[in-house]
């Protein structure tokens, strides 16, 4: 019988395949046994753990970059040297002789062994050694149970495969996706998060919060895994897989639509014509901006840029990257943000400890904090926009003090430029990001020093509600229809449009369709979005007439009551075909 798990559907699509369990956990253990001809062999697969835990750890070492604390270097040196204690080694393949046990069953016998004896010593330090004894068991323990599920884990049976694990960074899971995985779910994490984000945008079928993982699936079962609703079906009978698999064929179809609509422009039925941008984060995705013919980037994520790698790029890297981009869009405007790092995109880089990370060093705040990582992204920009339309974005303004710096940043980098007679462009707009309710409340300071503003609802309703954009456990209070967020948006357009420049919104919500109808009602007329649902908002743009949502939209503002609100929501788009 198929057994069915739960979660949260934030990247839709339909995956099939097999499980690919990654678990950084505890790791079950069970003890069987092995028939005498067997034990030699055990013990070989015993000692060919060690040595692949031993090659592991020995790349780990050469792959540290220079500028790591001496101390984390010796704890990997430390670990390799366990590798060699007669404890670790040579004790479990006795035991595995001994009682003629699997090697797994072994080593956790002389893991418990070792942890009483390190529970009983009274030195503070001697005990936090017994850390890195769990450490180098847990990397043997991995090997062994992945190598009696005959999976060596090399890098290409991923393919196609269905990633389960606990939680996902977005740096691994641009690593996954180049190995071609087919989805993954994840226990933990919201649909806000900025890996599912890059889910979406790299076209992952993906769940989130799917509590039991570890309990309930084993390595190699075949999964179904729907993206949409949010459910993973675990070695489904014939009848479910041909219902997923129809589905999934009418999904191709819907896709094919969508498509055909590419070439229409975004235009209401009043008349009024609406700007389509895409958000894009990897270099792949800059080829959907001319296939979906938008009107350009409204967010380019440049910290997928800082990523993955030790030392970040430095000004000719970025500008390189910056001019490909440019290049390849072929005279549409770009809008790049500058590095948006720490919280949940988490890059070794911002260094950033601190109990409540969304609160802390992020942003704008962090690259203020520390110019050799700003003033280098900042040349490379501007260098960038002597090449193309390029327009620079700020993310996480929170008052006007913090901004001020930024443009007089800017403007001192223009005058070195000037002297060291580098082009750039002198009119390179400069627009924030409204995402923090007090940058909301005083949006009209921000619009009369900016060329535009672009709400980013992520981060704004996150702040508004104080819920955490990736902790499952919170994420049913996650509400873009909530009044205060309704109003704060609402703020932030009339803002812009008293100081005329253009408002943008370039969050999740302005990727979903089912908000379209109220954002154009409330005067939006810039969208940007993952370039996989342009399309689909553009569908019912086309479909739509501001001034009839209007008046409906003003009263709704007034309404207090949540339900009310998606009642009103509901019946404006019941008339969608
Ligand atoms: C946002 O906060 O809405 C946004 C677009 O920025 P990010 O998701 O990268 O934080
Ligand atoms: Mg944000």
């Amino acid at each position: 019988m198929s057994l069915v798990l739960n979660g949260i559907g934030v990247s839709r699509g339909v995956a099939i395949g097999k499980a690919h369990i990654i678990m950084r956990g505890s790791i079950e253990v069970l003890e069987s046994a092995i028939p005498p001809q067997f034990i030699e062999g055990e013990v070989t697969r015993f000692m060919n753990a060690v040595e692949t835990a031993r090659l592991q750890l020995n790349s780990i070492r050469d792959n540290i970059p220079a500028d790591t604390r001496a101390d984390i270097a010796a704890f990997i040196d430390t670990h390799l040297l366990m590798l060699d204690d007669a404890t670790i080694v040579s004790t479990p393949v006795e035991l595995i002789r001994q009682n003629g046990c699997n090697a797994e069953w072994a080593l956790k016998l002389q893991r418990n062994a070792l942890v009483e004896v390190f529970e009983q010593m009274n030195d503070p330090y001697l005990r936090t050694r017994r850390d890195d004894v769990d450490h180098v068991i847990n990397r043997i323990q991995r090997i062994l149970v992945a190598s009696s599920q005959g999976d060596n884990r090399a890098e290409d049976s991923l393919l196609g495969a269905i990633v389960l694990t606990d939680d996902l960074t977005p740096a691994e899971t641009v690593v996954l996706e180049h190995q071609g995985i087919s989805g993954f779910a994840t226990e933990s994490g919201g649909p806000l998060s900025h890996t599912a984000i890059l889910a979406r945008s790299v076209r992952i079928p993906a769940v989130v919060g799917a509590h039991g993982i570890q309990q309930y699936i084993r390595d190699g079962e075949r999964i179904i895994l729907d993206g949409q609703q949010g459910i993973l079906i675990v070695e489904p009978d014939q009848r479910t897989l041909e219902h997923y698999l129809e589905k999934e064929a009418r999904e191709e179809q819907h896709r094919a639509e969508l498509a055909s609509m590419v070439q229409t422009p975004a235009v209401t039925l009043d008349h009024a014509a609406i700007t389509l941008m895409a958000n894009i984060e990897l270099p792949d995705d800059i080829e959907a901006v001319a296939r979906e013919n938008t009107n350009g980037v409204g967010l380019y994520r440049t910290e997928f840029l800082f990523m993955n790698r030790a030392e970040p790029p430095d000004e000719e890297e970025q500008y390189d990257c910056y001019s490909r981009v440019i290049d390849a869009m072929n005279g549409r405007p770009l809008t790049i943000r500058t590095l948006d790092i720490g919280a949940d995109k988490g890059v070794d880089r911002s260094g950033n400890r601190c109990s409540n990370p969304a609160l802390g060093l992020r942003a704008i705040r962090l690259c203020l904090k520390d110019p050799s990582l700003f003033l280098p992204q900042l040349r490379s920009i501007l260098r960038a926009s002597s090449l193309g339309p390029v327009r620079m974005m700020i993310p996480m303004l929170s008052n006007t003090q913090e901004l001020h710096q930024v443009l007089n940043l800017i403007q001192q980098t223009k005058d070195t430029l000037e002297r060291e007679g580098l082009a750039y462009d002198p009119h390179i707009q400069i627009g924030g990001m409204i995402e923090v309710p007090a940058a909301a409340l005083s949006a009209g300071a921000f619009a009369r020093h900016l060329d535009f503003l672009s709400i980013g609802t992520n981060d704004l309703i996150q702040y508004t509600l104080a819920i955490d954009r990736v902790d499952d456990e919170v994420n049913y209070l996650y509400d873009p229809l909530h009044p205060a967020v309704l109003r704060l948006i609402k703020m932030v357009i009339d803002a812009g449009q008293e100081a005329g420049i253009p408002v943008a919104m370039c969050g999740e919500m302005a990727g979903d369709p089912r908000y379209t109808r109220l954002l154009l009602g409330m005067g939006l007329t810039e969208f940007s979005m993952h370039h996989t649902a342009l399309q689909e908002v553009k569908r019912v743009i086309n479909q739509s007439a501001i001034e009839s949502l209007a008046p409906d939209v003003e009263a709704l503002l007034r309404a207090d009551d949540p339900a009310r609100i998606l009642a009103q929501i509901e019946t404006f788009n019941n008339t969608l075909r």
